[in-house]
């Protein structure tokens, strides 16, 4: 019955609103937007959480989309979305769920909402429809928070550059561009490095290297466009890309800008800087690669080129760079491997080269032995020390791989000695830079005596040049290790800039003059010249005059006339590996017969 009649009057007071709006404060306080439409798109209802201010609120009812636009100030094409939504809730009525983005020009605030739409009905056959009800969460700071996180992921903090993730995902952007413009559009990728940056680093701190880092990000953007993107890819690496050039002249304008703008002083927290500079290598695309790998690699071919021109200077990459470039790349790649790797043991080798003495009874002993490192990879094959050891000091793996051949020798040292009358010195090549790390000398004193080696059966073999590197360290390092008893030799002296007059300044028990001078003996007096003043200067000042290179017999004589005892070449040996070296050394009475039989 009560039923009934309460059927009976719903249906004389339109029953069905009068239990929408019930529906409806019942709802008001849900923690939702809600609005409610009538079937021709007027408010019926909104609550506080959609209209926070009651009289827009009070104002919107019976009113359309078109009002709520003009009373919340927001952009006219933001609820386009909504209306399509709201087309296709009544087609094909049912509940629809949608993001909502509202821009408010006059706050320059953009909001986003999660939006559901569901149809009312009047009856159950779903065709007299009462309205759409509408709800939504604000949503804004969960997207401004996931654009936070998408923005530090493709961005580098410290300049506000893109980084080089964001590089490598606009670089297939601008290659599908390219593409779909049938490659008439080729773009260009300026691959920028900073040439002395680390010294910033090094000698005034992470900070002002930071700052200089910043300092560098608006200088370059200077020299661009807003159609220009400029990401920063690594420490000190940066990548421009071009695409709206029309012409390489164009391209090399800008390349010239930059390099200028960047080698201009700095003046950073009171410190001037004026040694900064920049190389860049320039890649177009397609022409220099047909992928982003290539077009990369060839980019860095072109840089290393810029560089090895003198630096502060740009270079277009060229197809016949690559031969050696690609090479010098692999060994690159290849030195960093077996670092990380440690695998020095499985392809590092240390061969012995024979030096050897001339006893006043006219008999050739054996003195000492330079040691060579080999280098044996396993894709490349034998590499030539001569290559990779400039690769070592310029990547700055020469102070590990230094301490491989150190302890090497070291370790090689008690093997060949066990059994020997006179042993031998073992004479190690040191590159300056790892005489660069402090204490260095410590370090090696602790591994001579793991090995109990006496200093004296030890020499350092630095290169003439190297010997006058004027950085505290290298001669802490130097001084250090010959005050503990190392011998020390000049290597490749007559080649740099360290003339004889300098030879009476530096503490060396040894001087190696240089093989290129031995090889002209026989070509002019003017070598014979130099030559033998270089033995008599150093007989004057006692020190060994060892001459490198020496493959005739009569250039051997012909030192041997100018007083020298100590001769290193493939006339009396090859360097050898350790095996053929012990032999060779127990072998002293065959060197002999070998020598005057020549
Ligand atoms: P270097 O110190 O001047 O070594 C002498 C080079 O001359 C060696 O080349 C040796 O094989 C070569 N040689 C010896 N006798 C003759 C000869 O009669 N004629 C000719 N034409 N050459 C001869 P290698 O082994 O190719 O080494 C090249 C350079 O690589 C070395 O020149 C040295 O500067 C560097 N190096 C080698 N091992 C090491 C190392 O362990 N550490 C460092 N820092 N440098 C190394
Ligand atoms: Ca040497
Ligand atoms: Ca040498």
């Amino acid at each position: 019955m009560f039923h009934r009649n309460n059927h009976t009057e719903d249906k004389k007071d339109t029953p069905d609103y009068i239990s929408i709006k019930k529906v409806l404060d019942l709802i008001q306080d849900i923690p939702l937007e809600i609005a409610f439409f009538d079937p021709s798109g007027r408010y019926k209802f909104v609550n506080e959480r959609y209209i926070a201010d009651p009289i827009i609120r009070r104002k919107i009812i019976g009113r359309k989309e078109k009002s709520y636009i003009e009373l919340m100030e927001i952009s006219s094409d933001s609820l386009k979305k909504r209306e399509e939504m709201f087309q296709q809730a009544l087609r094909e009525k049912k509940v629809l769920h949608f993001t909502e983005k509202l821009y408010i020009p006059k706050q320059k605030k953009t909001l986003f909402y999660k939006r559901t739409l569901k149809p009312l009905f009047l009856n159950e056959k779903d065709d007299l429809l009462a309205g759409i009800f509408l709800f939504g969460t604000d949503i804004s700071s969960t997207i401004r928070g996931q654009k936070e996180v998408k923005y530090m992921a493709y961005h580098d903090l410290l300049t506000g550059l893109k980084n080089r993730y964001a590089f490598n995902e606009y670089l297939d952007l601008f290659i599908s561009d390219t593409e779909a413009a049938d490659k008439s559009s080729p773009f260009y990728i300026l691959y920028c490095d900073l040439d002395n940056f680390r010294v910033i680093n090094e000698s005034l701190g992470h900070e002002i290297g930071d700052k200089v880092l910043k300092e560098i990000s608006s200088r370059i953007k200077l020299c661009l466009t807003n159609m220009d993107h400029v990401f920063r890819i690594g420490g000190n690496e940066f990548a421009i890309a071009l695409r709206n050039c029309a012409n390489t002249d164009e391209v090399q304008a800008i390349a010239e800008k930059i390099i200028y703008y960047l080698s201009s002083s700095y003046n950073i927290d009171g410190n001037h800087l004026s040694y900064l500079t920049c190389s860049i290598g320039i890649v177009s695309y397609p022409l220099d690669g047909e992928d982003k790998q290539k077009l990369m690699k060839n980019a860095n071919i072109a840089l290393y080129n810029a560089k090895r021109k003198g630096e502060n200077t740009f270079q277009y990459f060229s197809q016949k760079m690559t031969d050696s470039a690609h090479r010098i790349l692999t060994i690159k790649e290849n030195m960093h491997a077996l670092v990380d790797n440690k695998t020095y043991d499985d392809h590092f080798e240390v061969h012995y080269q024979p030096i050897i003495e001339k006893a006043s009874d006219g008999t050739y002993r054996i003195a000492g032995a330079e040691a060579l490192l080999r280098w044996y990879d396993p894709k490349i094959g034998a590499i030539d020390p001569g290559q990779f050891i400039p690769i070592a000091e310029e990547t700055n793996l020469i102070p590990v791989i230094g301490e491989w051949v150190y302890r090497k020798v070291f370790s090689d040292f008690n093997s060949l000695v066990s059994n020997c009358k006179n042993p031998p010195y073992l004479s190690i090549n040191f590159s300056t830079k790892q005489f660069r790390v402090k204490n260095l000398y410590k370090k090696i004193i602790k591994e001579l005596e793991r090995f109990n080696i006496e200093p004296r059966h030890i020499q350092l073999e630095i290169t003439e040049t190297n010997i006058l590197d004027e950085h505290y360290q290298v001669k802490e390092n130097i001084e250090a290790l010959i005050q503990h008893g190392f011998r020390l030799a000049i290597d490749d002296f007559g080649v740099g800039y360290a003339s004889l007059a300098y030879l009476h300044k530096i503490p060396a028990h040894a001087v190696k003059i240089d093989k290129s001078f031995i090889k002209l003996l026989g070509t002019s007096e003017k070598y014979q010249k130099l030559v033998k003043s270089i033995i008599m200067m150093g007989e004057n000042l006692g020190k060994d005059i060892i001459a490198e290179g020496v493959e005739r017999t009569e250039d051997l004589y012909l030192l041997d006339s100018f007083g020298c005892t100590k001769f290193q070449g493939y006339l009396f040996s090859q360097p050898l590996n350790l095996q053929d070296f012990k032999a060779y050394l127990h072998e002293e009475n065959l060197l002999t017969t070998l020598i005057y039989s020549v």
